[in-house]
């Protein structure tokens, strides 16, 4: 089984627009349903939750009607690892056998141009890794800085990479990562194998080659490179 967790939770204020960068359309539909497209049409997911920020749960029922794969749209939360948690929810009465065998991508709404080949390389590496994250490799130096602004550390540019999404899990490993987290009482995460990668150091994240079109939609520039690359529906 393999469940598709699309996160539209946030309110995208980078983009300055009026409302939430997931609602904007692109190419004749919104950023959001390009992102359903691209896992719905994928032979092997088999449902799609999509988590929403709770005052736009209707838009996004409107939005994912035509789309019989998506079985739960539910309410995330302040941050995006609320979200998450959200719908790992939806699961927890499986039992831990089902878990085992059950896979989970959580894919950022907001990157509607993730391939099918992206996907299918995600659940090829779930056989064997119970966490996979995709990522390409990084093209600018990377620098750390203090809060004063200067630079603290200049990481080897070739260890380095760009995480993007979905990334996928083995839907226990991801539980109980997040089970063991959230008694940290410092816990903080920007992305969900952060959360695999420090309270469960043993589990290997094998990395699946991403692609530099599965840009995260976050600034106004990055409409024109979607608008060009969805007009020719890349996963047809
Ligand atoms: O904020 P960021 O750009 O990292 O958001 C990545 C994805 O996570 C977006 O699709 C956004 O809608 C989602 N998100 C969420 N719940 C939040 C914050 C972000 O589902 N509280």
């Amino acid at each position: 089984m393999n469940i598709a967790v699309l996160l539209a939770g946030g309110s995208g204020r980078r983009m300055g627009a009026p409302e939430p960068k997931q609602f904007i359309e692109v190419a004749g539909r919104t950023i959001l349903e390009h992102s359903i497209r691209a896992f719905s049409s994928h032979a092997a997911i088999d449902e799609i939750v999509i988590v929403s920020h709770a005052d736009y749960i209707d838009r996004v029922n409107t939005i994912a009607k035509p789309y019989e794969k998506v079985r739960h749209i539910v309410a995330g939360g302040k941050e995006r690892y609320h979200s998450t948690l959200s719908a790992i929810g939806l699961y927890s009465s499986l039992s831990p056998a089902q878990q085992v065998a059950t896979n989970i991508l959580i894919h950022d709404a907001v990157r509607p141009l993730v391939s099918h080949r992206i996907i299918s390389d995600c659940i090829a590496a779930l056989r064997h890794n119970s966490a996979v994250d995709v990522a390409i490799a990084c093209t600018d130096t990377i620098c750390e800085v203090n809060a004063d602004g200067h630079i603290v550390r200049i990481p080897a540019r070739s260890t380095l990479r760009n995480v993007q999404t979905p990334q996928g899990f083995h839907l226990d490993t991801i539980a109980q990562a997040y089970s063991t987290g959230l008694k940290d009482p410092d816990f903080i995460t920007t992305d969900d194998c952060g959360v695999v990668h420090r309270y469960l150091p043993d589990t290997g994240i094998y990395v699946v080659d991403g692609e530099t079109t599965n840009i995260k939609i976050t600034y106004p520039e990055d409409l024109i490179l979607a608008e060009k690359i969805l007009a020719n529906d890349k996963n047809a």
